[in-house]
């Protein structure tokens, strides 16, 4: 078996309860960043957008 390096998320569109599938896009994760770059925190959150195929809602995602 092949592994994707792609996680899949199953979501519910809050809209009219379809379910929404979204990949996201491989990341390092919660990485150890050096304490050279103060500010970065506010960066660890990364975010993608999906749009539900039934209704078209538009959902955002937030992930680290
Ligand atoms: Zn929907």
């Amino acid at each position: 078996m092949s592994r994707s390096n792609r996680s899949v998320m199953n979501i519910g569109c809050p809209a009219c309860n379809a379910t929404v599938n979204t990949s996201l896009p491989p990341g390092p994760g919660i990485v150890d960043t050096d304490a050279t770059s103060p500010g970065d925190e506010t960066n660890r959150l990364r975010g993608t957008e999906a749009r539900c195929r039934n209704c078209g809602h538009e959902l955002e995602l937030y992930y680290y």
